[in-house]
């Protein structure tokens, strides 16, 4: 018998309780008792987004959130700021380049963080921009941007901030209403410990004017009809409905835990993995590293794609693979979601057995000692 564990950075493991909520039969979607049910799932987004505003549902994976964020913000033709720095954060770019706008990069090397003096720089150099997109947890190589400071200075201005936070959303502290975003955007099977098929999008008020003005072609993603739809608790299309029961259960369950005490966990635990591998002798891709995911350079001369197909093999440990520039040289442990402590313990340990298997020379232990030690002492109630 081999157990498997899904440590990647989306699809993510699901709770039993998120996977039943699923199986339930089905009731129809123009119902009052789906309204219910989607009504609570809506509610529970608003706390993760940390807004006021609706949070609309999209059946479709977090690209399709995106693609909203974008088709219905930016006409043909519109300066369109974006940050670089990794596979998903040039997904903005080419959004904007299929919607015919003028882009302007704002270049980032990939593993290092956009800073706000970049920010400030752009916008006082491109001050009629329609809209800056950025990420506020890359996760190709797990680098983290600091949203609160970037939306400190889009504020001022009439360009809108549109950030992906599909990694960060129930990972990382977000506060639209609180920071002054103007876009958000999240999907299903990150951190919210749902299978993949939904996204989620946050508009601020003053995007609603621009979203008027939008002479950009959009159907399925039309922001106006999910506005429409909502005012009378409904999907202007057939709603996901086992997946919206899921995500309800979900989002309860982080309800229950407490948002503080779901960000704080997802700190231990990537503080555990970011010890854990110094301590076998590697290193982090980012600068200033996410709590969601840990990128990691291989030893010298390995193949990753190997000691990820080993993983999998002989331990039934599935990690992900660098992607573009970073395959075969990086490999990244998703750490977020329905993970806990002793998640990481199996996770650390098969990867120093796979990479001792490989060659590697290391302490052999090393890394289950270093995570150990930085989970702390549960005899202090520190580690619980
Ligand atoms: C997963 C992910 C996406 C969306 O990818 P989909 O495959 O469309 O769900 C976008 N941005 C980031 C940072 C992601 O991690």
């Amino acid at each position: 018998m081999k157990k498997n564990y899904l440590f990647t950075p989306g699809p993510t493991m699901v709770p039993q309780e998120v996977l039943l909520a699923e199986a339930t039969p089905l009731i129809h979607h123009r119902t009052a008792a789906f309204s219910a049910i989607m009504e609570e799932a809506a509610r529970g987004l608003k706390m993760l987004f940390g807004t006021e505003q609706d949070v609309y549902m999209i059946t479709g994976s977090g690209t399709a959130a995106m693609e909203a964020a974008v088709a219905n913000v930016c006409s043909p033709g519109d300066k369109v700021l974006f940050a670089g720095g990794g596979k998903f954060a040039e997904r903005w770019g080419e959004l904007a380049h299929a919607f015919r706008c003028n882009v302007v990069e704002i270049p980032v090397e990939w593993g290092k963080s956009l800073t706000v003096e970049q920010v400030r720089a752009a916008l006082k150099a491109h001050p009629d921009a329609r809209a800056l997109y950025i990420t506020q947890s890359e996760t190709s190589t797990g680098a983290l941007t600091d949203v609160q400071a970037v939306a400190a200075l889009t504020r001022k201005t009439n360009v809108l901030l549109g950030v992906d936070s599909i990694t960060g959303i129930g990972v990382h502290p977000f506060r639209f209403d609180e920071w002054g975003v103007d876009i958000a955007v999240s999907g299903s099977q990150k951190g919210c410990m749902t299978p993949p098929g939904l996204s989620f999008i946050a508009v601020s008020p003053r995007t609603w004017k621009a979203v008027e003005a939008c002479t950009s072609p959009r159907y399925y993603l039309d922001l106006t009809a999910m506005k429409k739809s909502w005012s009378k608790t409904t999907t202007p299309f057939t709603a996901a409905i086992s997946l919206i029961r899921g995500l309800r259960t979900a989002l309860k369950m982080i309800q229950e835990e407490g948002l503080d005490q779901v960000h704080a966990r997802h700190a231990r635990l990537a503080g555990a993995v970011r010890a854990a591998v110094k301590a076998l002798g590697l290193r982090l891709v980012a600068e200033h590293p996410v709590n969601g995911v840990t990128a990691v350079w291989g030893p010298e001369g390995m193949d990753t794609e190997k000691l990820i197909k080993l993983l999998a093999s002989k331990y039934g440990v599935t990690i992900a693979e660098g992607q573009d520039d970073l395959k075969g040289k990086v490999f990244r442990i998703g750490h977020m979601g329905y993970v806990g402590e002793a998640d990481m313990l199996v996770a650390i340990g098969s990867l120093e057995r796979a990479l001792k298997e490989l060659g590697h020379r290391f302490d052999f232990g090393a890394g289950v000692r270093a995570a150990m030690t930085a989970l702390g002492d549960t005899e202090n109630g520190e580690g619980s």
